[in-house]
C-alpha cells in the first residue's frame, strides 16, 4: 500500500460507513468507490493543476469521506478545515494553503462563501470556486446556486496520485505557537495507517465508532482510514455527544474508539449502559492520560485502555502501549510501533544514557519531509541523522516504554530549575476533589519565571481552599515547584481538539499585579 488509493477496497459489499439517523444508515464499500469515482472524475475534468489544494469544510459524514478520497486519488491535497471557523479564520486558511477550490454543505457555507470572496484574487487562478455537495447511495455535487454540475455516474478521465505526492495539507494544533503547516504524503499517510493497524490488530469484523473530528490526524488517520484499510466499518455521527454515543455503541456492536482524555472524562460522567459486550479495547491520544482516569474507564467500561503518542508531522501514531497480552504501562505511551524508530537527544543531538530525559525525536515513513514555508522550522527541526525534533521532553525506560515529561517550550524556568508543568498537572489531580488542573509558568521579577496553576474542581467538592492544596503539593513535591497562586475556575479553556493551551491560561489567570 504506497498510495490511498488502496484504502477502499472497490468490489466489497460490506458496511464501510454507517451514518446513524441516515437512511440508510450503511454504505457499503463498493458504493462508496462508485461514489468518490464519480467526484474523482468531476475534479480531474476541473483542470486544475497538479497538488492544488482542494478545502474540505465539511463535518464528519459520508461527504467528507467521499471529497477526501476523490481528491487525494487525482493528485490534489486534501485540506480539512474545521466547518465551525470564522469567516476571518476561513480568510487565513484558503489563503495560506492557496485553495481554488472548496467544499462546502449547504447550511454552513456563509463564512466560507465570504472568505472566498474577499481573498479570491489572491489564489492561484484568482477565484476560490465553491461546491456543495450530497450524498448517500448518489452523489450529486452543485454550484452555490444549487445548481448541480455533477450528477452520480459522471465518468471521465481520471488523474492518478503517486507515492510521493502530497495527499494531505492540515496545520499543527498550535499548542505552543503559531500553527505550522504540514504536509503529508501518500507514502507518510500509509506508512502511518499501516502501523496502526498492526497496533491495534484491526480486522474487518471490527467496528470503531468515530468522535475526533476529521480535520486533524486523530480522527481522520486512526478513526477513518486504519479501519478503512482492512474493510471494518466506521460509525459517523456529524458530532460527538455522550448520550447518542452509547445508543450508537451498542445499536451498531462498535468494538473501540479513539479519544482524547476530555472526551474519555465526558464519557465516565455519562449514563453508560451497564454491559458493552462487543467492545474490544479504548484508544487515548493526543494530551496526557491521567492513571486515575485509565483506571476508572477500565473499571466502568471493563476494556483495556491503551494510551497511545502522536503528532500531525507524524502522520499521527509514534508509540502505543500495546492490546493484551502485550504489556501497558500506566503513565507510559508505549512503545514506537511499526516502522516507527524513537531516540532521546539532547541539544546537541547526541543520545542520552539510557533513562535520563532529553528531546523525543523520531524517523519513520510517516514524518513528514518538513513545514511549507517554513525554513527557519525546518531547520531546527530535523537532526543530520533525519530524527524529527518532536518538540517533547522524555525518557524511555529498561524496557523501552516512552515516558512524556513536558513540552520543551512549555517547561517553567524558576531561577534556572526546570520544572515540568506536566508533572505537576499529575499531582494536583491526586487531590481528591481536583477533575481538571493546569500549571504554568508567569512572569516574576526574582526567578524570571514562578509557577501558578488553575484547577476545576469535582462537583462535589466542598470547603477546599486555595491553602489546602498547596499543603498537598507541598507534602509531595519540592518546595521551589509548589504552586505561589492557584486559581478556581468552572472550565478550563481549550482548543477545537480538546488541548490545553498552556501560555493561554497563564493569560487568562494571571494578572500582573500593575494593573
Ligand atoms: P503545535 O505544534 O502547533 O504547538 P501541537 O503540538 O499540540 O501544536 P499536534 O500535532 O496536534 O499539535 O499535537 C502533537 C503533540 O501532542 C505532541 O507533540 C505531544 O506534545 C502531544 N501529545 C500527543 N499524544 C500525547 C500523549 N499521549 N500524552 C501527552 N502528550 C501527547
Ligand atoms: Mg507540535
Amino acid at each position: 500500500m504506497a498510495t490511498l488509493q488502496e484504502v477502499i477496497p472497490p468490489l466489497s459489499s460490506s458496511t464501510a460507513i454507517i451514518t446513524p439517523g441516515a437512511s440508510p444508515a450503511a454504505v457499503s464499500f463498493r458504493s462508496l468507490r462508485e461514489q468518490v469515482n464519480s467526484v474523482r472524475s468531476f475534479l480531474s475534468s476541473l483542470a486544475l493543476p497538479p497538488q492544488s489544494a482542494v478545502a474540505i469544510a465539511l463535518p464528519n459524514s459520508l461527504e467528507f469521506a467521499i471529497v477526501f478520497f476523490a481528491v487525494t486519488y487525482c493528485g490534489f491535497v486534501a485540506a480539512p478545515l474545521n466547518p465551525a471557523l470564522k469567516q476571518s479564520e476561513f480568510e487565513f486558511y484558503l489563503q495560506d494553503l492557496t485553495c481554488p477550490v472548496a467544499f462546502v454543505t449547504t447550511e454552513e457555507n456563509e463564512a466560507v462563501v465570504k472568505a472566498a470572496g474577499k481573498i479570491g484574487k489572491l489564489v492561484a487562478g484568482g477565484n476560490v470556486n465553491i461546491f456543495t455537495i450530497s450524498a448517500r447511495e448518489e452523489v450529486t455535487v452543485s454550484g452555490l446556486d444549487g445548481r448541480k454540475v455533477m450528477p452520480t455516474g459522471w465518468k471521465g478521465k481520471v488523474q492518478d496520485a503517486k507515492a510521493d505526492d502530497v495527499a494531505l495539507v492540515l496545520h499543527t494544533s498550535g499548542t505552543t505557537g503559531r500553527p505550522k503547516v504540514v504536509p503529508l504524503t501518500h507514502l507518510n499517510l500509509t506508512t502511518s495507517i499501516r502501523n496502526i493497524v498492526q497496533t491495534y490488530r484491526l480486522t474487518p469484523s471490527d467496528t470503531s465508532l468515530l468522535v475526533m473530528p476529521l480535520f486533524h490526524v486523530h480522527g481522520l488517520l486512526c478513526g477513518f482510514l486504519a479501519p478503512f484499510a482492512v474493510s471494518a466499518a466506521v460509525i459517523v455521527p456529524p458530532m460527538f455527544s455522550a448520550s447518542s454515543f452509547w445508543r450508537d455503541f451498542v445499536e451498531y456492536k462498535a468494538t473501540w474508539y479513539t479519544a482524547v482524555p476530555t472526551i474519555h472524562q465526558i464519557l465516565l460522567k455519562s449514563a453508560a449502559p451497564e454491559r458493552l459486550p462487543t467492545i474490544r479495547f479504548i484508544r487515548s491520544c493526543s494530551s496526557a492520560l491521567a492513571p486515575s482516569t485509565m483506571r476508572s474507564l477500565e473499571e466502568r467500561f471493563h476494556a483495556p485502555v491503551i494510551e497511545a503518542y502522536a503528532m500531525t508531522e507524524a502522520s499521527h501514531q509514534m508509540t502505543s502501549n500495546e492490546l493484551p497480552p502485550g504489556k501497558r504501562k500506566a503513565a507510559s505511551v508505549g512503545k514506537p510501533q511499526g516502522s516507527v524508530s524513537i531516540k532521546i537527544l539532547d541539544q546537541d543531538g547526541n543520545e542520552v544514557a539510557g533513562g535520563q530525559e532529553g528531546e523525543i525525536c523520531v524517523k519513520g515513513g510517516n514524518v513528514t519531509k518538513g513545514y511549507r514555508n517554513n525554513n527557519v522550522a525546518n531547520e531546527s527541526s530535523f537532526t543530520k541523522s533525519g530524527y524529527f525534533r518532536t518538540g517533547d521532553q522524555g525518557k524511555v525506560d529498561g524496557d523501552g516504554f516512552v515516558f512524556i515529561t513536558g513540552r520543551i517550550k512549555e517547561l517553567i524556568n524558576r531561577g534556572g530549575e526546570k520544572i515540568s508543568p506536566v508533572e505537576l498537572d499529575g499531582v494536583l489531580l491526586e487531590h481528591g476533589t481536583v477533575a481538571e488542573a493546569v500549571a504554568f509558568a508567569v512572569p516574576d521579577e526574582m526567578y524570571g519565571q514562578e509557577v501558578q496553576a488553575a484547577v476545576v474542581l469535582k462537583a462535589d467538592a466542598k470547603n477546599v481552599t486555595e491553602q489546602d492544596i498547596k499543603d498537598f503539593m507541598a507534602e509531595r513535591v519540592a518546595k521551589f515547584k509548589v504552586p505561589k497562586k492557584i486559581y478556581f475556575t468552572k472550565e478550563m479553556p481549550k482548543t477545537a481538539t480538546g488541548k490545553i493551551q498552556r501560555k493561554n491560561i497563564a493569560d487568562k489567570f494571571f494578572k500582573p499585579q500593575s494593573e
